[in-house]
């Protein structure tokens, strides 16, 4: 199989940089389509407007109507159609980014990706969710390319809660462990082919920035500021994980993650608060050395995410919903075919149970 790494066209970040969006923007297109949330562009329309007009360029604003579905691109379609722009601009959480995308894509024009939160690695890749108006998945959109840019403005990040960076942190944490076992057993990525040197190497240093900075830039979240640590978390967090899943590969704590979705219990968790108790469970099916479990415990405990079932709300029944759990992550099609020696709902099982033990040890042993 051949070696497959890609890639957004461009990455930019930095503390202020949406003010400079304009001439950013400026060699893509004389006319934007730009898609904001209500909730950005509350604060931000006015700076955008400015950066446009300082850079000659002129933006049509319209206001995400809060689901990614086939209707409301249907929607901003038709405003894009008859306001004449030849690029697309998405700035809000991840739902308005994959609406931005797969608008783009039905154009066939470039698009601008501006995350707002750093809480998930989805902005630099190729691919949109699609959902249904009531919100219920419908399809994944598989992209011809990455996003032209990826623009993150580090103060805006700094001023969304925590919790949000805490669960970036949480996704990202699983990339290197995905990327390793991937490389291990030769499994092909989504980019489409086995893994690069220069996607493992992402991968692995976006595993030792959140160990080195993960803490320092929970501090400057909490405080609403930006730092050293805080502007490399989120490098970590958007362009390491991005790239390192989606040309290092997912394994089993996405497919763990996925079979959590299918418990009440844990649905008001974060995605990557979720995939966090996913990346120790295949840890423990990998049957890892101790050092990289405290490391990996240590991390999560000090950013606040969950290495026990207690802390993802799952109380009760927890051998018979883990039975559930574990089929799922084992369903055809599922991530976690990809680890080496491939993985049963047995041992999936007996992972999560030992997990969820590991966790409660730590815990206990750092009370
Ligand atoms: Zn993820």
């Amino acid at each position: 199989m051949d070696q497959i790494i890609q890639s957004p066209g461009k990455y930019i970040q930095g503390a202020g940089v949406l003010a400079r969006l304009g001439e950013y923007l400026q060699p893509l297109a004389a006319r934007h389509l730009v898609v904001g949330d209500k909730f950005v562009l509350g604060f931000a329309e006015e700076m955008l407007k400015e950066s446009g007009k300082k850079a000659g360029i002129s933006l049509e604003i319209a206001t995400f109507g809060g689901e990614c579905s086939q209707n409301e691109i249907n929607r901003l379609q038709a405003i894009a159609r008859q306001t004449d722009c030849a690029a697309v601009v998405g700035i809000g959480g991840g739902k308005t980014l994959d609406t931005a995308k797969a608008l783009a894509h039905a154009l066939s024009v470039p698009v601008v990706v501006v995350p707002t939160i750093a809480s998930t690695d989805a902005p630099c890749s190729a691919l949109s969710v699609i959902y249904t108006d009531a919100g219920e998945f419908e399809r994944y959109l598989l992209l011809p390319k990455n996003p032209d840019m990826v623009i993150v403005d580090t103060r805006v990040i700094a001023g969304a809660p925590a919790r949000l960076l805490a669960a970036g942190i949480g996704d990202a944490l699983a990339t290197w462990f995905e990327a390793r076992a991937c490389a291990r057993s030769g499994a092909r990525t989504m980019a489409g082919g086995v893994s690069t040197q220069a996607a493992l190497a992402l991968a692995e240093l976006c595993y030792h920035t959140l160990l080195n900075e993960g803490e320092k830039a929970m501090m400057a979240a909490q405080a609403n500021v930006v730092t050293t640590a805080l502007e490399k978390v989120t490098e970590a967090n958007t362009f390491l994980s991005g790239v390192g899943f989606e040309s290092g590969g997912l394994a089993a704590a996405h497919a763990i993650h996925n079979g959590l979705t299918t418990l009440a219990d844990a649905h008001h968790y974060y995605h990557g608060e979720k995939v966090a108790f996913g990346t120790l469970t295949q840890l423990v099916l990998e049957n890892a050395p101790q050092d990289e479990l405290t490391a990996v415990m240590t991390l999560c405990q000090r950013v606040g995410l969950p290495i026990t079932l207690a802390q993802l709300d799952i109380t009760e029944d927890i051998p018979q919903k883990m039975r559930t759990v574990a089929e799922a992550a084992c369903a055809e099609g599922e991530t976690i075919h990809n680890m080496p020696g491939g993985a049963t709902p047995e041992q999936v099982f007996a992972a999560l149970l030992v997990a969820d033990q590991t966790g409660k040890a730590f815990l206990q042993r750092s009370s």
